[in-house]
């Protein structure tokens, strides 16, 4: 509709200025006042509607009641053609201005568009039928066959095949997944025949809770956007009542009362705040369906806009610098007993959702134990778990477990494994120890590029948070780069918050964690950063951003997007500013033609706007590459 009009109005111009420059006698007179009528009624009835209804509803001065008063005041003085050159750059700056916009907002409404109708559940004998998605429940199974989207996020249960994640993570490589493996809804299976065990339902899924992030996120309003939203509400008003000044005082200056309206129109049309206006929300919608693009979802514009300005990051070490997929590599059971150890742990640890968990219970799985009922389990963040089964109290954890437990870990054979490198989990019944096993968690290898890209764009700190003991931190440290004094080891969760708190007076920081230890931290910092995907669900709650990415480098090309966003931001304010002080400033000395006005003002604004577009230039998926 929108578009209809405006065509119509540059037809309706077109018309009129060839009556004024190209035709002779009657007929040019009638095709001048024709063009001109209809840029009229295309042209300025939809901006007058929509001044009219944003001042009737919402108390609001919007710029289309600016353009409106010019144009009505154009008409007035007899410059009908200066009016509708008016009306028709305005109507096409506007629909150009929508359009770029809602490329910027649809790069992201995609996603819904991917997720699947249906499913094929398998039923109890094996046959197989086809349901609505939305009617799947947890913990039934689905049939993937090649070629098909993944109706709900799950666990592969038999088949392996390789997948496209970018609808989630951007990653445009395709991604081997074998039994145990997590898929989520909205990707694609390529080649496997895959069993699915559904982990959530489709109101909970990934995909779902990205929906929300970004219709969130487009809910709420970066500071710049509220300054520049506020800046028009109160700047058209001023611009109203400065015009009327400006006709009392080129009429006093000795103009007819025809010079002195057309004067004030132009100065109207010249201090109209368009591009201010449109300056901040082209660049931040652009940079957030460009950072969505690549995995990284903004809750807002605030998020992004802080993140330019941050210049600590802090970083949780398990499941965020290394993969957390995690490996058993010794074990020591006190009583010679291995594999009465080795299960007993895993059934206690059956409970947890931590890595490390993970990774125990693979390695009894593999040795094939079975596990017996835990009750009462408590989780205890940055420490274990306590539980107690038929032969009563039961713990597992790390040396501040082991501490408050009143036990010790004296036994050489125990010291011996201290030594190491690795993370220790200890297994134990009231302060009598059982035994221990290491893990070794596998770095993740975009880490430590990431970190340089970091500090190469200005972070001058990075952090390390670990609930881990110091020489495991000490070596994943200097593997990723991080300095010794930058490592902080058997940190508690609220030892992270104390520190993100510390460090934040005077500096921005960001604080970057994917687990239930980190939630806390995640809230405190100026921007919390949640290892998406793999994540625990609170982390992602907690956060302002949600990396979906397992490629730690989107997180330095996010903080390089940022800080681009905000030199845009930057550069859209100055030329709009100044494009305005020199058209208000010709307007008023030497009689700018209200055509100039018009043109200099509506080329300003799509020149704002197109300046934000070039952030759409998805920047983070082409870092990641090089
Ligand atoms: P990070 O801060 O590096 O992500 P966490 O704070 O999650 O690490 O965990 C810190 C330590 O607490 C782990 O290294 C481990 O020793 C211990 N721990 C936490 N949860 C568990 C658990 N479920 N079982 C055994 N140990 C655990
Ligand atoms: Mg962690």
């Amino acid at each position: 509709m929108a578009d209809f009009s405006t065509v119509t109005t540059v037809v309706g111009l077109l018309l009129a200025l060839a009556g004024s420059w190209w035709l002779h006698g009657d007929l040019a007179s009638e095709a001048r006042l024709a063009g001109v009528v209809i840029v009229y009624l295309f042209g300025g009835i939809p901006v007058g509607w929509r001044a009219l209804r944003a001042l009737w509803r919402a108390h609001a001065f919007e710029i289309d009641l600016l353009m409106i008063v010019a144009a009505i005041a154009a008409a007035i003085v007899g410059a009908s053609l200066d009016g509708a050159i008016l009306l028709m750059l305005f109507s096409l700056s506007t629909t150009l201005e929508n359009r770029a916009m809602g490329r910027a907002r649809r790069a992201i409404e995609a996603l819904m568009a991917l997720r699947p109708e249906t499913a094929f559940r398998k039923r109890e004998d094996g046959t197989v039928e086809e349901i609505p998605a939305s009617a799947l429940s947890v913990g039934e199974v689905v049939i993937l066959r090649p070629g098909a989207r993944v109706p709900a996020d799950g666990t592969i249960v038999s088949g392996h095949g390789s997948l496209d994640e970018s609808t989630i993570t951007g990653e445009s490589m395709p991604v081997v997944k074998e039994p145990g493996a997590q898929v989520f809804e909205a990707t694609v299976n390529l080649d496997g025949v895959l069993e699915v065990r559904v982990a959530r339902t489709v109101e909970q899924s990934t995909v779902a809770r990205m929906i929300a992030l970004v219709t969130e996120a487009q809910a709420a309003k970066a500071p710049s956007e509220q300054f520049s939203a506020w800046f028009g509400q109160r700047y058209t008003i001023a611009v109203l009542a400065g015009s009327a000044v400006a006709l009392g005082a080129f009429f006093w200056l000795g103009n007819s009362w025809e010079t002195a309206l057309y004067r004030a129109a132009t100065m109207l049309v010249a201090a109209s705040p368009c591009a201010v206006v449109i300056s901040v929300p082209a660049a931040i919608l652009s940079a957030l369906s460009a950072a969505a693009r690549g995995g990284v979802l903004f809750k807002g514009g605030a998020a992004l806009e802080t993140l330019a300005a941050v210049n600590v990051f802090a970083f949780d070490k398990t499941g965020t610098l290394t993969t957390g997929r995690a490996e058993v590599t010794g074990v020591v059971a006190l009583d010679g007993n291995e594999e009465r150890f080795l299960s007993t742990l895993a059934s206690i640890e059956a409970h947890s959702e931590h890595h490390i968990a993970g990774a125990l219970r693979r390695e009894a799985a593999q040795r094939g134990l079975r596990t017996h009922a835990v009750r009462n389990v408590t989780a205890l963040p940055s420490a274990g778990i306590v539980g107690e089964d038929e032969e009563g109290p039961l713990w597992a954890g790390n040396q501040h477990m082991l501490a408050s437990m009143g036990a010790s870990a004296d036994e050489t054979i125990l010291r011996d494994f201290q030594e190491g490198a690795e993370t220790i989990v200890y297994l134990g019944r009231g302060d009598r120890v059982l035994g221990a096993v290491s893990v070794a968690d596998t770095l993740r290898d975009t880490s430590a590029e990431a970190l340089t890209a970091l500090r190469a764009s200005g972070v001058t700190t990075i952090l390390m948070m670990t609930g881990d003991r110091r020489s495991v931190a000490l070596r994943i440290g200097r593997a990723v780069g991080v300095r010794d004094e930058e490592i902080h080891a058997d940190m508690l969760p609220e030892d992270k918050v104390r520190l993100v708190g510390e460090v934040a007076q005077g500096k921005k920081v960001a604080f970057v964690g994917d687990g239930v230890n980190d939630a806390a931290a995640l809230a405190r910092a100026d921007v919390g950063i949640a290892m998406g995907a793999a994540g625990s669900d609170v982390a992602l709650q907690a956060a302002d951003v949600a990396l979906l990415s397992e490629d730690m480098g989107r997180l330095a090309a996010a903080h390089r997007l940022s800080k681009r966003t905000a030199a845009v931001i930057r550069q859209n304010l100055t030329f709009a500013i100044g494009a305005m002080l020199l058209l208000v400033g010709a307007a008023a000395l030497f009689g700018l033609p209200l055509p100039f006005a018009v043109l200099g003002h509506e080329g300003g604004t799509v020149l704002v706007v197109l300046n934000g577009l070039r952030l759409l230039g998805d920047p983070i998926r082409r870092v990641s590459r090089t």
